[in-house]
């Protein structure tokens, strides 16, 4: 060996060690909102230097190509980062998607390169690698089409249909495991790739529109798992590292999510969640709601003492963070106290209601989680509920035949008033009906929740 190589080689191992320890620092410091920022910057610059330390290799004999990609995918990557935060789990999944047919083009490559003479845990490792990869590439696909809803979002399902799905995987692992005996068989290698392309459709179709969150986290993982047996084929410690780091996080936000609903995963899977009760849209029509005015409401809550605000998927539909940073102003500067009600599955992704509010600059001390706050609603004297529906249904406490129950809700009916804010009765993410609405002490008021919440700051005089 060249001593200036191995030199060189030494330098890229340090850099990759370095972006190692970049991205598990930025996992960690991304669990707080308040350290979430510098999470971002390190898993950026761990990022770059991973590129770079991957450019400084030997290997490289042709500049042209890589220079070609870094640019068409810079011009990819930007404008995708560019999209409204209620598109970002279809964005995200796009990322998998990309992420994964890199990770079987890659596996393919090495497969022709190194066949026939392929050893046992080489052949192991890069059928889990296309296996994976090939599944996550289709299965994001479908996902960001249901959620973008260029596709059904209901659940497409037939007879049988697990049964089809476990079979064809069930062949995909057979042959897998035929090659790893036999790697000159080289024939079913791209009967596998194809097997897993098909099963990633298979996998997502039956799932409705409403779970394709938790499914793009799990995707996420699987995405991981195939880059890690990526690591394992390009024997690059670093990929291994953050492979692992990708896969094990995505599952733990799955559970995390699966908790936050008390869903199982079977449920998530196989239970064809999320299309409108027709039960739901019967009960609405034989009962009344109470409606107010943003006047009436301005009042109510310059009367009260203790406030709080319980955002969901509806504020950030409408944008309206920064005028419930208006109304949060002009409640304080009255001597109100407002706190926000976090729910951990509030908005369509983890984390959802934390970014929207830090983004229009409400202190974190002011954001309590559900556990936290579900004791103080009976001594609350407004909640007042902007744009969450699901999250506050007390069904999932009382009804046992109601899709979400057992999921943990916020309390916001035990609290002295209530005020809803939103454009009609349709139902939210789950597609059920909302008890909450008819009880004496909820007032609904109806309109899109930037508006509503503009004329209820105007009225109390606060706003620029
Ligand atoms: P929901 O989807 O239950 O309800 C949102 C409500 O917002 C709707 O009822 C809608 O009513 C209202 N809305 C929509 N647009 C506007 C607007 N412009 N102005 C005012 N209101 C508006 O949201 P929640 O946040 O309460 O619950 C989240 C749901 O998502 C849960 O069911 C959860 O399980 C699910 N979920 C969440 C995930 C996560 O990670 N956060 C992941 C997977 C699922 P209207 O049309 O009448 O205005």
């Amino acid at each position: 060996m060249m001593p200036e190589f191995a030199g060189s080689q030494y330098a890229i191992e340090i850099i990759y060690l370095i972006a190692s320890a970049l991205f598990i620092l930025s996992l960690k410091w991304m669990s707080s909102p308040s350290t979430a920022r510098h999470g971002i910057l390190a898993g950026e610059i761990g990022m770059v230097l991973a590129i770079g330390g991957t450019l400084l290799r030997h290997g490289i004999v042709d500049w042209k190509w890589i220079i070609i990609a870094l640019v068409l995918g810079s011009g990819i990557g930007i404008p995708l980062g560019m999209v409204q935060m209620t598109a970002v789990p279809q964005r995200t999944a796009l990322s998998h998607a990309f992420g994964a047919l890199c990770v079987t083009l890659v596996g393919t490559a090495e497969f022709y390169l190194r066949s026939p003479n392929i050893p046992k845990f080489m052949m192991s490792v890069l059928s889990l690698e296309v296996i994976l990869g090939g599944l996550t590439f289709t299965g994001s696909l479908i996902a960001a089409g249901k959620l973008q809803e260029v596709l059904p979002q209901r659940p497409i399902t037939y007879k049988g249909q697990n049964v089809v799905n476990l079979l064809f995987f069930g062949i995909a692992i057979a042959l897998a495991v035929y090659l790893v005996i036999h790697p000159e068989a080289k024939q079913f290698f791209p009967v596998i790739v194809g097997i897993a392309l098909v099963f990633g459709v298979f996998l997502v179709i039956p799932i409705g529109g409403a779970d394709m969150p938790t499914v793009i986290s799990l995707l996420n993982s699987y995405a991981g798992l195939s880059a890690a047996a990526m690591g394992f084929v390009l024997d690059s410690k670093l990929l291994i590292i953050a492979g692992a780091l990708d896969g094990s996080s995505g599952f733990i936000l799955s559970v995390i999510m699966c908790k936050a609903m008390n869903r199982s995963f079977t449920n998530v899977l196989f239970g064809a969640f999320g299309q409108v009760q027709p039960s739901a849209a019967a009960g609405q029509e034989a009962r009344t709601v109470r409606s107010a005015t943003p006047e009436e409401a301005a009042a109510i809550l310059a009367a009260a003492n203790k406030v709080v605000i319980v955002p969901g998927y509806g504020m950030a539909v409408a944008q309206a963070q920064h005028k419930v940073r208006e109304l949060y102003d002009a409640l304080t500067k009255k001597g109100v106290e407002v706190r926000f009600a976090i729910h951990p599955v509030a908005g369509r992704m983890p984390g959802h209601m934390n970014v929207l509010l830090a983004e229009a600059d409400i202190p974190y001390d002011r954001l309590i989680e559900m556990d936290e706050i579900n004791g103080d609603f009976p001594q609350t004297d407004v909640a007042l509920v902007v744009g969450a529906n699901d999250v506050t249904n007390p069904a999932a406490r009382t009804d046992q035949s109601s899709p979400i129950f057992g999921m943990p809700i916020l309390d916001v009916d035990k609290a002295h008033t209530v005020m809803v804010i939103k454009r009609s009765m349709n139902p939210g993410f789950a597609g059920i009906d909302n008890p909450l609405y008819y009880l004496d002490n909820t007032l609904m008021l109806f309109g899109d929740a930037k508006q509503f919440v503009g004329a209820i700051v105007r009225e109390l005089g606060g706003g620029h």
